[in-house]
């Protein structure tokens, strides 16, 4: 995972603040990893049908807890070859904030293998998050920085009923970041290990 660079002047200043902006109110209650465990079950089955309305409830929920419109979500099989996302690399989901409208994939494009549950769920939690940049913090764009990730694994955690994870950065050239993963897993583990 790597951030985007920053943004030309304009659009700095809310860059630096999406980047410094690590955490997200988390519900109270259970009700989204509820969801999750829905959703984790119809993937095992691969119904599709099932893991649509275990999306669609996901994200209502989510949306209602950050007093957000709800966004629209849209479950496909297989990636198309070509798709577009300004910049982006991303295998399993899109997001359009001018439609609020998500796209996931169950399947990758190449090999059509299933998708784990992990990565589909932590791929709505990321589209999820572009959501809230635009809805609830009024960014005028969506930017994958530090902070971006950091919110989103916050989110993917609660959904999971896993603990959070100290996530490390390596600074990269032209103003980037990647996550260590190396560091951030094995102090996961050092953590367990305690
Ligand atoms: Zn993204």
């Amino acid at each position: 995972m790597l951030t985007d660079a920053p943004p030309c002047k304009a659009n700095r200043g809310q860059f630096l603040e999406s980047d410094r902006l690590k955490t997200l109110d988390l519900p109270r209650d259970g009700a989204v990893t509820e969801i999750a465990q829905h959703l984790e079950s119809a993937m095992k089955s691969d119904n599709i049908r099932d893991v649509r309305s275990a999306c669609t409830d996901f994200l209502a929920t989510a949306s209602d807890f950050y007093e957000v419109p709800t966004c629209g979500v849209r479950v496909l099989a297989a990636r198309p070859l070509r798709t577009r996302e300004h910049g982006t690399f991303e295998l399993f989901g899109d997001y359009d904030p001018e439609t609020m409208l998500i796209r996931v994939w169950m399947r990758t494009a190449v090999r059509k293998e299933v998708t784990s549950f992990g990565t589909f769920l932590s791929t709505l939690c990321h589209e999820f998050c572009h959501h809230l940049d635009y809805q609830k913090f009024g960014f005028a764009d969506s930017w994958h920085t530090r902070g971006f990730y950091e919110r989103t694994a916050v989110l993917y955690h609660h959904a999971r009923g896993t603990p959070p994870k100290k996530l490390f950065w390596v600074p990269m050239p032209g103003e980037r970041w990647r996550i260590d993963w190396q560091r951030t897993n094995r102090s996961v583990s050092n953590d367990s290990a305690v």
